[in-house]
């Protein structure tokens, strides 16, 4: 059963997708070659506390850790290590955050230094399949429609979309429903309704969409080792339409970088007022 959230809720849950928001832009200038894994899940931890929330993944299912980090060819749930980052390697950081009851849970695909072109164009598309799904999150349309625009755009690339993994409802609990898996058929699935909110994660690779899992019950990677790309953004439906709870902006911020897909996204959802 899909539990929507009344606007007084909406507004805590983007308390809480802020301070992942922001965690997210306090690591980014600290992910060069030689920091570990484990070193920015302590400062993540530690940022996350003191803003008054807790570690949203922290023992979540027996989780060990506050970030799931998976670099290069892991998908997702990579547990941090002392493994130095080096050159050239992506790191995929998933945090959570839990504040006044409610989760905020996003994602991001850091480039470690000069990334290849090739993962450079994968991370690009992903990104923009996030963009492209969350669109389609309006009165209307159904769980099917988000996931076969975020299926269409990334094949058409030529890359591999995860099926195992999906995106998920968010509130009180890091998954409610319904899934929202990033592959699907126009028109299927779930309803929307107004006042829900979901997470929403395209977890794409560069060639096969297949992954196998490590023997630590939590490392997903890709079967062919070819490296895999998440972005997640929380979502909420109000006024019939998707309106973002999380950003990028720290970390972009944080990086220098100009990015104006936030606005783009804005106003294509609003019309040209914003
Ligand atoms: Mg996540
Ligand atoms: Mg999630």
């Amino acid at each position: 059963m899909i539990i929507t959230k009344n606007p007084e809720e909406i507004e805590l849950m983007r308390e809480s997708a802020l301070i992942v928001s922001k965690t997210l832009g306090m690591l980014a200038p600290h992910i060069k070659p030689g920091v570990t894994t484990l070193e920015l899940d302590k400062m993540a931890e530690e940022f996350i506390r003191d803003h008054g929330a807790e570690p949203g993944f922290l023992g979540m299912y027996d989780f060990p850790n506050s970030l799931c980090m998976s670099p290069n060819a892991q998908v997702v749930h990579g547990i941090p290590n002392d493994k130095p980052l080096e050159e050239g390697d992506i790191i995929s950081i998933d945090c959570g955050a839990l504040k006044n009851g409610f989760y905020g849970d996003h994602a991001y695909t850091f480039e470690v230094g000069e990334v290849k072109a090739e993962v450079k164009d994968l991370l690009k598309a992903t990104k923009e399949s996030l963009y492209v799904g969350i669109r389609e999150f309006k009165i209307g349309n159904r769980v099917g429609d988000v996931g076969y625009a975020i299926q269409k755009y990334t094949e058409d690339r030529g890359y591999g979309v995860v099926r195992e993994l999906v995106g998920h409802g968010l509130g009180a609990k890091m998954h409610e429903d319904p899934e929202m898996p990033n592959y699907g058929k126009r028109g299927r699935g779930k309803k929307f309704i107004e006042g829900m909110v979901v997470a929403i994660e395209p977890m794409i690779n560069l060639g096969t969409r297949r992954i196998k899992q490590l023997p630590d019950g939590w490392t997903i990677l890709t079967a062919d080792n070819k490296p895999s790309a998440h972005f997640e953004h929380d979502v909420a439906l109000i006024d019939g339409k998707p309106q973002l709870l999380s950003t990028f902006g720290y970390i972009y911020e944080a990086l220098g970088i100009v990015s104006e897909e936030e606005d783009e996204f804005k106003a294509q959802v609003y019309g040209k007022e914003i």
